[in-house]
């Protein structure tokens, strides 16, 4: 079985690994630029199951069980890694609590202890809280992150070993098929890259590219702001939510030191992810330094756009299609694609090779549920 997967992202290459370590020799991912070059190389590396769905919380879960088994495995030694940090959504209204409690209930159903806490024991997690503006917070101790880089790296070298071609600078710009089978994805330059099985993983680019077939993909693609600053010394642990603002901002410390700062703005869908808006800067720091005084004085290094390519539920599309019996999809990640690379590699996976995914949450979300209005509400769309 030959396996072509367009867009070298964590999900194409985590999806490439599982099939590789599943005994698949002919797997080609085909890049139109570099690896990481679309949403992957732009996020936040912020890992939760701590979501409002029970789809997301279930397949997140599983994910977050993956990220360590990885960090403890051949992944690992080559150099990927997963730091259980946690996350806290810090509320500065009282009724935001009620609204915890109840999301509380719902994860520690699903087997995943997220509490709410008093400001106090938030500042315990986060010595340079201020208490005085907050009422308290929801933490979820099993989140974590990982950073990018070192992920895609380790991605690369046990792809490579196990014979996964990775091409770059190869943009696919059609899909030629043949009486609902696809028979070839075609390049820029004309080569057709023929295979058994097409997956798509090409984030933005998946839209444009799966119309070639006549495929409606509901998505978008959301221009979203973030800044890095300087790096230091570990200051605290979890990714930090600013629930109560507007655009939720929120920080993360990186595994490398620095400190991403972003914030959902109100934007146009594709606008281009070169048209920075100063505006970003104060509307994200400004919140966050209130919350946390100390990163006034910090220096921002870089600041770049990536996008949400969001779907009216906010949640992926995953798995086969319809009308073509060898062709599956996953995208449309709204916002979350990173931390759910490894449970992506697993899902997808098992469908090529199974006729179906190994978690059963995961059929719930393939592109026919748009169609039937069989749409699933997800609300706590932060990185
Ligand atoms: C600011 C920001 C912060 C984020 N923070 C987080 C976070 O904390 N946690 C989290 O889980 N997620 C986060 N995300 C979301 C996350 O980055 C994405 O959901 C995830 O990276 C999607 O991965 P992917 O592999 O599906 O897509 P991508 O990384 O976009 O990869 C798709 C690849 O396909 C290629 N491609 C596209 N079209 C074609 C074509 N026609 N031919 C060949 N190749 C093609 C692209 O060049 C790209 O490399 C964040 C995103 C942004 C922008």
């Amino acid at each position: 079985m030959r396996v072509v997967i367009v867009g070298a992202g964590v999900s194409g290459l985590f999806i490439a690994y599982e099939l590789a370590r599943e005994g698949i020799d002919r797997i080609v991912v085909l890049e139109r630029s570099y690896v990481g070059a679309g949403s992957t190389g732009r996020c936040a590396t912020g890992i939760r199951a701590s979501f409002t769905s029970e789809e997301h919380v279930v397949l997140m879960r599983e994910s977050i069980r993956l990220w360590e088994e990885h960090s403890r495995g051949e992944l690992g030694d080559y150099g990927l890694t997963f730091v259980r940090g946690g996350y806290l959504w810090v509320a500065r209204r009282e009724e935001t609590l009620d609204y915890f409690r109840k999301l509380v209930s719902l994860h520690n159903r699903l087997g995943v202890p997220t509490r709410v806490i008093g400001a106090d024991e938030a500042k315990e997690l986060v010595p340079q809280l201020r208490t005085d503006i907050i009422a308290g917070a929801m933490h979820d101790p099993t989140a974590g992150k990982s950073y990018v880089f070192t992920t895609l790296r380790a991605l690369m070298k046990a792809c490579s070993e196990r014979g996964v071609e990775i091409r770059t600078r190869s943009a696919v710009t059609k899909l030629a098929a043949e009486g609902g089978v696809v028979k070839a994805a075609v390049l820029e330059s004309g080569e057709r890259i023929k295979g058994d099985v097409f997956v798509i993983a090409a984030g933005s680019g998946s839209r444009e590219l799966l119309k070639t077939l006549g495929i409606e993909l509901p998505t978008k693609n959301m221009p979203r702001h973030i800044m890095v600053t300087e790096a230091f010394a570990r200051a605290f642990d979890p990714l930090v939510v600013d629930w109560d603002t507007p655009g939720a901002p929120y920080t993360v410390q990186s595994t490398e030191g620095n400190f991403f700062i972003a914030r959902e703005l109100e934007e146009e869908p594709e606008l281009s992810i070169y048209s920075q808006r100063i505006d970003f800067i104060p509307k994200a720091l400004k919140p966050i330094a209130e919350l946390l005084p100390f990163l006034r004085a910090v220096r921002v290094l870089r600041y770049w756009i990536g996008y949400y390519v969001t779907t009216p539920d906010n949640h992926p599309v995953y798995g086969p299609v319809k009308s073509y019996s060898n062709l599956f999809l996953a995208t449309g990640f709204s916002g979350h694609g990173y931390m759910m690379g490894p449970v992506t590699g697993k899902v997808i996976a098992s469908w090529v090779l199974r006729g179906k995914p190994c978690i059963e949450h995961a059929a719930r979300l393939t592109l026919e549920r748009f169609e039937k209005g069989a749409l699933i509400k997800e609300l706590a769309v932060v990185g």
